[in-house]
């Protein structure tokens, strides 16, 4: 009997037709209220999900007795509860590494768009308002040599640093709980407190994953510890920042602006005052968003999903597994 699988996020047709050659394939385009219920019980029956962007509670799991895997098609599981799943003995993959260099490409966009008004000035271009040359008005401020504070210092981290450090010749200090020697080394990032990185930082970048811990890191207190110079940009998750607080350090001149690929409800509300604020800069959560690495994702989740149900280690485990792996080694 073929084992069960559900894809949860509509896949490219040759990697679903990978998947549909293995397993019994339940595909939905996404899980809305129309189709949420047949989507529950198909996962009920499931040996593994793929997917991306649906939270997974025990509600939808418990029901789910021959699950073993859950491939997500992100890094971030920050939908998955992982110690119900471990406890389970249900694997959970991701897809870190192959989405590394086009989010730092995104978080170093938002910095240059912020910083030189690219957005703001490409609609005033658009709109025929362009009658005379530029004046201070619209002048931005420079990125180069400047100082960027990046709060998480992981594998995107260190990609932005690369950037910011190697290309546009700024200084990097970082936050995080641990040292990264090789990024110190590679270019010359230098560890230091919250406080000082508030304090010194031109661009505070924050590339953390949500957590317990990092829920609402970045709040109200944090932005008065900023400069009215400070830009702040986030690639990572919407709900690190206290979003009421970071808007009103917008409205108040308590920092100079925002980048934001992500936000605390997604898709932003239409009536955000986030939208109305001409010094943010805000997209439609698109860090990995490129016809390439979304297809690498794709793929790597698909790998994923195959080796765990077929006994082998994943690429990319999340939690520890609960069983043995039949054959150690790379996926085929
Ligand atoms: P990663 O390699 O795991 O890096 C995460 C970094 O955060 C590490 O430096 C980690 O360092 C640090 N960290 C974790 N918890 C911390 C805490 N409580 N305090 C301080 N530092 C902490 O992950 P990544 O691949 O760079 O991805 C980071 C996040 O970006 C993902 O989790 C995802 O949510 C987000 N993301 C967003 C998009 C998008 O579309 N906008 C795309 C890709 C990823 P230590 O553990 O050593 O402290």
């Amino acid at each position: 009997m073929k084992k069960r699988v559900v894809a949860y996020k509509k896949l490219p047709p040759a990697l679903l037709a990978r998947l549909t050659e293995r397993f019994e394939v339940s595909a939905f385009d996404g899980v809305n209220d129309a189709n949420r219920a047949a989507f529950a019980e198909a996962v009920a029956s499931a040996h593994g999900l793929i997917g991306a962007s649906v939270r997974m509670d025990a509600a939808l799991l418990d029901p789910a007795r021959e699950l073993e895997i859950i491939s997500t098609i992100s890094v971030g599981y920050d939908t998955f509860d992982v110690d119900y799943l471990t406890r389970r003995g249900i694997l959970l993959a991701h897809t870190p590494d192959v989405l590394t260099e086009t989010t730092a490409d995104t978080v170093f966009a938002l910095i240059l768009a912020t910083a030189r008004r690219v957005v703001e000035l490409a609609e005033l271009v658009k709109a025929g308002h362009w009658q005379r040359s530029i004046g201070p008005a619209h002048f931005g401020v420079d990125v180069h040599h400047k100082t960027l504070g990046l709060i998480g210092l992981g594998r995107i981290g260190q990609a932005v640093a690369r950037r910011a450090n190697l290309g546009f010749g700024m200084n990097v200090v970082y936050y995080s709980r641990h040292a990264v020697p090789e990024a110190e080394a590679a270019y010359g990032a230098r560890r230091v407190e919250l406080d000082e990185l508030y304090a010194s930082a031109d661009f505070v970048c924050v590339v953390l994953p949500l957590t317990a811990e990092t829920e609402q890191l970045i709040d109200a207190d944090a932005f008065a510890r900023m400069r009215p110079e400070t830009i702040f940009i986030n690639g990572s998750r919407g709900r690190i920042v206290d979003e009421a607080a970071l808007i009103q350090a917008l409205k108040s001149g308590a920092i100079h602006g925002a980048g934001l690929d992500v936000f605390e409800r997604e898709p932003l509300p239409a009536d955000s005052p986030l939208l109305q604020l001409p010094n943010v800069v805000a997209l439609p959560h698109i860090g990995s968003a490129t016809h390439e690495t979304r297809f690498a994702m794709a793929e790597m989740a698909v790998d994923n999903l195959i080796a765990g149900l077929n006994g082998q280690r994943p690429r990319a485990v999340v939690n520890p597994p609960s069983r043995p792996f039949a054959i150690e080694g790379e996926v085929r």
